[in-house]
């Protein structure tokens, strides 16, 4: 067997639709491709306005810039997250003040919040770990309380619900991936949304170059010119094109995806329930849902999890384990408070991630849970 952890999905029409972008002769951004993209987003999931971009850590920098932050402010992160989530506002001069993971999943703790907030406290960035929904009602009660922004690192949470309200649709503003390593792909791509009035008009702007060239092609101002900050934050028509492809697939997408999600579940859950188990499956609080973005296990310790990754790469099947702690990684843990963040570093060493992709196999499935069962009933 070799089954690889993932493995790009084509819808077919791909590459159609990129050819059409070539023939007619439009291939910078902010096209018929994109704005169909937008607009898709905007009415399926009633995100206020989106605007795609060359990566989610760009959609970032653009936040980070709306954000307005200045040397000193701080930013609250969790720690168990991809650096993408803290960069940009490191980069705009933020101290990131990093928030350990809740026990029951490697999300933010929404409890530890409030108590990490002075008056330079500014941005609070909520991570949905594998597009399970942090705790929404609890983080936008604080940042109303204390009048900061909401900023959704929803990289991995395309077509995931909280409460039944669309993930990246709750912050003032929220960044997704189009990565291929994501549910929905373009190679690389993303997307800022856009919920906060406040916000919109100047997104446009920050997203082509700092300039009204946006307000000039609706008629809107007579002259475009450099108004503002900003950058090339806006992706080709090709991306655009590609990335409509998979947007007419999201539903057969998701499904397949969801299913395989399943099986897995299922034929693991008597593992994981029965007493000393080696496993833990995924939580899901009651006001999440699942996008089976993807498929992971917790382990009791580092050991445990090296021993299995060994013992699935044995038998040809790529299993990997995720991030390591960015409070203690080599650029910030100087810059650190020197706060233990427990749950964090134990979903650094325990947790591995099993393949997840569209054209995964259930047989493929199936095959890989036995692997994983015999293991535990070997030790
Ligand atoms: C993938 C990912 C990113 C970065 O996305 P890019 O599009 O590669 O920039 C940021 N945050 C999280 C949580 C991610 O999973």
């Amino acid at each position: 067997m070799n089954i690889p952890f993932n493995k790009p999905h084509l819808t077919g029409k791909e590459a159609h639709y990129m050819y059409q972008a070539v023939a007619e002769g439009k291939l910078s951004g902010n096209g018929a491709f994109t704005k169909k993209c937008q607009q898709f987003f905007e009415n399926r999931y009633g995100f206020r306005k989106c605007l795609l971009t060359t990566s989610c850590t760009d959609a970032l920098e653009m936040a980070a810039i709306l954000c307005d932050i200045q040397p000193g402010d701080e930013v609250i992160v969790p720690s168990y997250t991809f650096v993408s989530s803290a960069l940009a506002f490191v980069r705009a001069g933020a101290k990131i003040v990093f928030v350990d993971s809740m026990k029951s999943n490697p999300n933010i703790d929404a409890e530890q919040i409030e108590s990490l907030i002075t008056p330079r406290t500014r941005v609070i960035v909520p991570v949905h770990y594998a597009g399970v929904a942090c705790d929404m009602d609890g983080i936008m009660e604080i940042a109303n309380k204390y009048n900061l922004i909401v900023v959704e690192d929803a990289a991995q949470a395309i077509d995931s619900y909280y409460k039944r309200r669309p993930l990246g649709s709750i912050g003032h503003l929220s960044a997704f991936s189009f990565h291929e390593t994501k549910n929905i792909i373009s190679g690389e791509g993303g997307m800022l949304c856009i919920n906060d009035e406040r916000f919109i008009r100047r997104a446009e702007i920050i997203w082509e170059k700092g300039t009204n060239r946006a307000e000039f092609f609706r008629g809107e101002v007579n002259k475009y010119g450099w108004v503002d900050t900003g950058s090339s934050f806006l992706p080709s028509e090709v991306i655009a094109a590609f990335l409509w492809a998979q947007l007419e697939n999201l539903d057969d997408i998701q499904s397949r995806r969801k299913h395989l999600w399943e099986l897995y579940y299922s034929n693991l859950s008597p593992l994981a329930l029965s007493p000393n188990s080696l496993i833990a499956l995924p939580g899901l609080p009651d006001y999440a849902t699942n996008n089976a973005h993807m498929f992971y296990l917790v382990c009791n310790s580092l050991e445990e999890r090296t021993a299995l990754i060994k013992h699935l790469k044995d038998n040809g099947i790529l299993a990997v384990f995720h991030y390591l702690s960015l409070h203690s990684s080599p650029y910030y843990t100087d810059k650190h408070d020197g706060r233990e963040l427990p749950e964090c570093d134990r979903y650094a060493d325990c947790l591995v991630r099993l393949p997840m992709y569209y054209d995964l196999k259930d047989e493929e499935v199936i095959e890989i849970c036995k692997l994983i069962n015999n293991h535990a009933s070997d030790n």
